[in-house]
């Protein structure tokens, strides 16, 4: 007999709930809604949006959308420049920024007035990832973003990090990471001023999660493969439970992971809806 447990914290974060409760309002009038994007980076509540009529697109697709078509900006929200561009084309834009990111934003834009061009912006992301460009773009492309300590040290090592730093973090960042971070930064004797901008969602799900799946004997991670977040949360599980497996979807898991009396925990990223994590719970309990 297999006991399985959803992890009651794990499923969507309130920027993602918020994002998806103002889309599928919309659509309850009219056919369709644009979303620059993936609205959220999981295929099957993808699918399930798609059905009600939301389309996703890409910035170069924008240009074909006929003016007074709605485009919607995801939780992860944009750079200036997309704003300007779609008002140039004459969309009308559904703005589902995140709050904690637009704050984010506003902050970057503070700390690059106060440098006044004598010191540097310091983003904990990943590289290319839509937050991040949405960040970056506040302030014209002139931030340095670094993935972990090794590219922080390469850019400090080829003069491209001028201090004072003033140091941000993606909202989905690991916390030991963004800590490591700032400790070589002190450790160099770099003037600093860190603004630790994860969300504390995210933070907090880091902690307890880990408590989660040191729990259960096996771990069924639900996260689709595009998700960053989930990414973190899913080697977080493994690093301190071995037999934690990833799963997209119920066609994903494999009765092989799993033995008589195992205690079986599911949980999944910010973009993981509920609704997948008890079909994996409800398929994984008929496994016994
Ligand atoms: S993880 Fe936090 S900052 Fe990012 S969208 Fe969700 S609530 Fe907003």
């Amino acid at each position: 007999m297999i006991k399985v447990e959803i992890d009651p914290r794990s499923g969507f974060c309130g920027g993602v709930i918020r994002a998806i409760g103002k889309a599928e309002q919309y659509l309850e009038n009219q056919p369709r809604l644009y979303s620059l994007g993936e609205m959220v980076h999981n295929e099957a509540e993808l699918e399930r949006l798609g059905a009600k009529g939301l389309i996703s697109l890409q910035h170069e697709d924008m240009a074909r959308l006929p003016a007074g078509e709605a485009l919607l900006i995801r939780a992860h929200g944009e750079p200036p420049a997309t704003y300007a561009k779609a008002s140039g084309l004459g969309l009308n834009i559904i703005d589902c920024t995140c709050p904690v990111v637009l704050r984010l934003q506003e902050s970057i834009l503070e700390a690059h007035r106060r440098l006044e061009g004598s010191g540097t912006i310091v983003i904990f992301g990943k590289i290319g990832h839509a937050e991040v460009l949405g960040l970056v773009g506040q302030v014209g492309g002139d931030a340095v973003v670094v993935e972990n300590a090794a590219q922080l040290k390469e850019h400090l090592r080829k003069g491209d990090i001028k201090a004072p730093v003033e140091l941000f973090s993606q909202t989905t960042m690991n916390p030991a990471e963004y800590e490591e971070i700032c400790n070589y930064l002190i450790s160099k004797g770099i003037a600093l001023n860190a603004h630790n901008t994860i969300c504390r969602q995210v933070a907090d799900r880091h902690r307890l999660l880990a408590d989660f799946a040191k729990g259960h004997d096996v771990i069924v991670f639900v996260s689709g493969s595009l998700s960053s977040n989930g990414r973190v949360l899913f080697e977080l599980c493994r690093s301190v439970n071995s037999r934690t497996y990833m799963a997209g979807t119920v066609a994903d898991i494999d009765a092989s992971w799993f033995r008589p009396g195992d205690s079986v925990g599911v949980c999944g990223a910010t973009s993981t809806p509920k609704w997948l994590l008890e079909e994996v719970a409800r398929h994984i309990s008929t496994l016994s």
